[in-house]
């Protein structure tokens, strides 16, 4: 027990105090993403976070979608991000809610607020409100319009809900103190009039809410014990506890900031994901070299990686960035043990068994998996002709090359030991064959009579099908850094996809459907795509190569 305390996350043990004294009955958390954009990494963080803790403390965990701002929001990024929260498994109780669902409430709360004299309407343009709020050294000017009476500012207020005034002309603002040290307690704005059609409620309303005043009601209303936000938000907690005081809620939320998740070397933020979207750079939002959620699924990763690496990073208030190796640690611990190991031939040259029977086919039965039995075996076809990998083979080798040169003998995986005899080559020198024979002994790959140093992959070149495969780099150039020092664009790598389109696979992968995953002996783990994969004719991509500098830190 007292172990179990001690590993507890800050957050956890907060909530754990709460419980303790009293302050909370029931867990309740939620995802609260705006609309304007596809889900990233980032955002897995604090979904899986948000929903992990009310599971673990059998409270409840909602979806909402923060709409409050119709400039930049969409109908196609409230699916996207259903999908992706659905995908990762974060089950939310109830259904979807909407922050736009409230706006009756809030402006309700709005109203409760000029009653109590705690908010007035206020005529400064945006320049002047700016202007007279000050700077961190010294304290702000009261607007002219702060002492309205509450007749008089009930009455703007409501202009301002039907429509009177112009988008800027007025604004509504909560009356706090313009000398406080913290900015965001200098009577900050909490309701603007905008002219713009909402993508829920049409044009019901003129006036929309600002965020510091719309979440914290938002999560009063949910009956939200705790909610979770980012370090960004800390100096916001003020006004946040501001509005649910003068509100009165009951029970009301408390606010928890934790750090960003920040990968090295990754574009991570919506904002810069997006610029290479709309500059062509990848092809969408769920290209497999982005980091969206949309883009590390189709690139192959699994809802239960990505819970690993969550947890692995862990939950802090302390900045810091995490290597994209982890991630790539997490996937393949994840499908070690899960996925067959195949073969597949991503730069074939052709070998010819010279003494193998003309037109015969084997089958070799393969393990699936050497190291998990469970998963069966299958039976591959052997044939005169095969495809091995184009670096299998050297005419010259260096020392300490062990696979095919001329003379010496190598092991087919799970097949036989094969002796090199030579090799064509055509006018510009380039392999185009290589010759061996086979030792018929030998078959099945287990055969101990003699050693040998080298074993390679193979696909029949009669019965193995041509495929397409991606792999993938880093788009972003690592030597120079994700921004541009002079302009701060992104520094593309231009090597970050290569498309091979005939590689020869066993005809079984041939079967695969999109999101199948494998393990390609020797090549790494891949993923039928999900998207481009026709059925018959399946397009693999590389999900991770399968070395790895990582390490995972001991402590
Ligand atoms: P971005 O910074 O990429 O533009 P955002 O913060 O604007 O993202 P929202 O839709 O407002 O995106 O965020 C939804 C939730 O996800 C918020 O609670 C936010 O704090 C959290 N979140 C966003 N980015 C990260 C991140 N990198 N790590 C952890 N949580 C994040
Ligand atoms: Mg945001």
């Amino acid at each position: 027990m007292e172990n179990e305390a001690v590993s507890k996350n800050f957050i956890e043990q907060i909530i754990d105090q709460d419980m303790k004294e009293g302050h909370c009955k029931k867990v309740v958390t939620r995802f609260p993403p705006e609309p304007n954009g596809y889900l990233h990494i980032g955002h897995a963080k604090s979904i899986l976070l948000n929903y992990g803790l009310a599971k673990e403390y059998n409270g409840q965990f909602n979806m909402r979608f923060d709409d409050t701002n119709p400039t930049k929001e969409k109908e196609e990024f409230v699916d996207s991000i259903k999908q992706d929260v659905e995908w990762l498994g974060a089950e939310r109780n109830g259904d979807v809610l909407f922050a736009s669902g409230y706006f009756q409430q809030m402006y309700e709360a709005a109203v409760k607020l000029i009653r109590k004299g705690k908010a007035y309407v206020c005529d400064l343009s945006a320049d002047q409100i700016r202007e007279y709020r000050g700077t961190l050294t010294e304290p702000g000017k009261e607007s002219p319009y702060r002492n309205r009476s509450v007749e008089e500012n009930l009455e703007l207020f409501e202009n301002m809900k039907n429509g009177v005034y112009k988008d800027g002309e007025k604004v509504l603002r909560a009356k706090i103190d313009m000398a406080s040290p913290n900015m965001n307690m200098r009577d900050p704005v909490i309701y603007r009039v905008a002219h713009i059609s909402h993508h829920r409620t049409g044009d019901t309303w003129c006036i929309y809410p600002m965020y510091d005043f719309a979440h914290p009601i938002e999560d009063a209303i949910e009956g939200v014990s705790h909610s979770i936000c980012t370090l960004e938000f800390e100096d916001h907690r003020p006004l946040y506890d501001w509005v649910v005081r003068e509100l009165e809620y009951e029970n009301p939320p408390k606010q928890i900031e934790f750090a960003k998740l920040y990968l090295n070397n990754v574009v991570t933020g919506k904002r810069y994901i997006k610029k290479l979207v709309e500059d062509k750079i990848v092809d969408g939002w769920d290209d497999p070299r982005l980091v969206s959620i949309a883009a590390l699924r189709r690139r192959g990763f699994t809802p239960e990686s990505i819970k690993m690496f969550v947890d692995l990073v862990g939950v802090t208030k302390s900045q810091g960035a995490v290597e994209y190796p982890m991630l790539e640690y997490c996937i393949r611990e994840d499908l070690k043990l899960k996925v067959n190991r195949m073969m597949a031939v991503l730069d074939p040259v052709k070998l010819v068994i010279d003494n193998y029977p003309e037109g015969q086919t084997e089958y070799m039965e393969v393990p699936n998996n050497q190291e998990n039995p469970e998963l069966g075996t299958r039976k591959v076809p052997f044939t005169k002709e095969l495809y091995i990998e184009r670096e299998d083979f050297m005419e010259e080798p260096p020392k300490k090359y062990f696979r095919l040169f001329p003379g010496n003998e190598v092991r087919l995986m799970n097949a036989y030991f094969v002796t090199c005899t030579g090799c064509e080559k055509d006018s510009d020198g380039n392999v185009t064959v290589i010759h061996c024979t086979y030792d018929p002994e030998t078959r099945g790959g287990n055969f101990t009579g003699r050693k040998v140093k080298g074993t390679i992959h193979w696909v029949s070149a009669t019965e193995g099908v041509k495929t397409e495969v991606r792999l993938y780099e880093n788009i972003v150039d690592e030597e120079k850094g994700v921004y541009n020092e002079e302009d701060g664009s992104i520094n593309v790598n231009p090597n970050s996809l290569t498309v091979i389109k005939n590689c020869y696979v066993e005809p079984e992968l041939a079967k695969a459907v999109p999101e199948d995953k494998f393990q390609f002996v020797r090549n790494g783990y891949f993923t039928a795509d999900l998207k481009d994969s026709k059925p018959g004719s399946p397009v693999f991509n590389r999900i991770v190569s399968l070395k790895s500098s990582f390490k995972l830190p001991t402590n």
